[in-house]
């Protein structure tokens, strides 16, 4: 069977390479338009398979669309291959270690010989490190944290990227013979930020059709077991995937069963011991007697209870809620009716405002507010008053010219280490949306931290708070924020905290 590849195939490869490369000291040039490409990739909303002239994607030539083309014939690739043959693996783990570029990983190696985890622990430990140039104290204690945060992380994967893998391989089994149902289960179906393993709930005629299928996908590195009714497989990408099998009349609890969490399931078995229940993986039982099964809607309602959202399922209230008919109704993506955090190519996005509002007004927004970033963001070309000036004119002209979508004049300001903010306040009163974000100190200590956000809020400029804790899942922690002290201001100050939906982020989380 034909492997199918995706983009996320491809943009894995280039990334890859360009990390190599920056590791090799290579080209910076070369670095960069591999990175570009890979970004690019990985944004893209059509397969590449489906495009016919790769060349005319903005920064594609002929090299790298013969590279993808390549891959798309399901071929290695020789360059890939090649580099790899040139550098120890373990120093590709490390920099992907918080605080670990590929001129600190090259100066280890090359100095204490650090070549994987292990050796890093070491010199980390020892305080051999120390003794070398540029790696003080303070840097050594934030390289400790980044290795035992990569440590614990590596050992999850991110909602995004599991839910790709976890969606191809359901599709896959749905091409099994007599296959009735595939569902996803487990803390992916829960949608947390990140995944253990894969769980693939199947029913149908035939389960030893399924179990073969399953063992002999394309994307399989090992093979952990292979039974009569459940399967369990690592995928390339090293994320186990298990598969059972279910009869139609057990398929709802079976989901239930293996969609949890914990805490919910023994919540909810309390629940049927009360009413002299029992309810297992196979369905709710009175003594030997199957009463209910088949969908979890029918178990939910046996025990007088509402449907609970997969979502919600965490034991935190909602077995009574449902008891209540209280349980709040979540939001969809029909729900949403803008954005009011876009960047464009005035700074760091891609696209023009025009492009951008005609794709907007196309999904059905009613506005959308252009938050491009200021001016110390040097890097993402951040705007300074007189260019943001521009880039309202600009807004407005546009709105002028468009129907049935309104740009808003937004800007996400810089909140400075001394809680200043970035942009004069004549601008700022210029703007219909004020977005306030912190995007570098993020290490103060906890008093220093909820003191600068409290006096920028202060200011009574900043409409929304934005990514308010500034974590990146897997790649760097929670700013310390005192949010007693700041919550006070934020409610007296009428600001808003931005939920960002960004599966690298999601912040604010549920918790905050
Ligand atoms: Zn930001």
């Amino acid at each position: 069977m034909e492997k199918r590849v995706s983009n996320s195939d491809i943009a894995a490869v280039f990334y890859e390479i360009a990390d190599i490369l920056d590791l090799k000291n290579d080209n910076v040039f070369k670095i960069r338009a591999y990175r570009r490409a890979a970004q690019l990739i990985e944004g893209f909303e059509k397969p590449l398979s489906e495009v016919e002239d790769l060349e005319a994607l903005p920064g594609i030539g002929k090299e790298l669309a013969d590279k993808i083309r390549t891959l798309l014939r399901g071929q290695k690739l020789e360059t890939l291959e090649k580099l790899r043959r040139e550098v120890e693996p373990g120093l590709l783990q490390l920099m992907r270690i918080r605080g670990m570029g590929p001129k600190r990983v090259r100066t280890l190696n090359e100095k204490l010989g650090v070549k994987d985890l292990d050796s890093f622990r070491r010199a980390l430990d020892s305080g051999e490190i120390l003794e070398l140039e540029g790696f003080g104290e303070k840097l050594v204690a934030d390289l400790k944290k980044g290795l035992s945060e990569f440590q614990e992380y590596s050992k999850r994967t991110r909602l995004d990227v599991a839910k790709a893998q976890a969606e191809e391989l359901a599709s896959y089994l749905r091409g099994a013979k007599g296959v009735q149902n595939v569902e996803i289960a487990g803390s992916l179906r829960r949608r947390l930020e990140t995944i253990g393993d894969i769980d693939i709930l199947v029913t149908g005629k035939d389960p030893s059709a399924v179990m073969a299928k399953f063992v002999s996908y394309p994307k399989v590195r090992e093979v952990l077991s292979k039974g009569d009714t459940k399967s369990s497989i690592v995928l390339e990408s090293g994320i186990q995937a298990d598969v059972r099998f279910f009869e139609e009349d057990s398929f709802g609890a079976g989901l239930q069963y293996f969609t949890g969490s914990k805490s919910h399931n023994i919540a909810l078995r309390t629940l049927a011991k009360h009413q002299g229940l029992k309810i297992s993986e196979y369905g709710v039982f009175r003594g030997e007697k199957r009463i209910a099964g088949r969908s979890e809607d029918e178990i939910y309602k046996l025990f007088g209870l509402s449907y609970i959202e997969p979502e919600l399922r965490e034991d935190r209230g909602e077995i009574q809620a449902a008891k209540d008919g209280k349980l709040p109704k979540l939001i969809d993506l029909k729900d949403v009716k803008g954005d009011l955090q876009a960047h464009s190519d005035w700074t760091d996005g891609r696209n023009s405002i025009e492009e951008m509002a005609l794709r907007a007004k196309e999904m059905g927004y009613e506005y959308l507010a252009l938050t491009d970033h200021s001016k110390s963001q040097h890097q993402a070309g951040g705007l300074d008053e007189k260019e943001l000036k521009k880039e309202f004119a600009e807004i407005e002209r546009l709105n002028q010219k468009l129907k049935g979508i309104k740009i808003l004049k937004g800007i996400e300001l810089d909140i400075l280490k001394d809680g200043s903010l970035d942009l004069d306040e004549g601008i700022l009163k210029e703007a219909d949306l004020v977005l306030g974000s912190v995007h570098a100190n993020f290490n103060l200590s906890k008093d220093e931290q909820t003191k600068r956000l409290s006096k920028a809020l202060k200011t009574g400029l900043i409409h929304i708070l934005s990514h308010p804790t500034c974590r990146l899942i897997g790649e760097r922690e929670p700013i310390q924020i005192e949010w007693s002290e700041l919550i006070p201001v934020l409610r007296e100050k009428r600001i808003a905290v931005e939920i960002n939906a960004s599966p690298h982020r999601l912040d604010a989380n549920g918790e905050l």
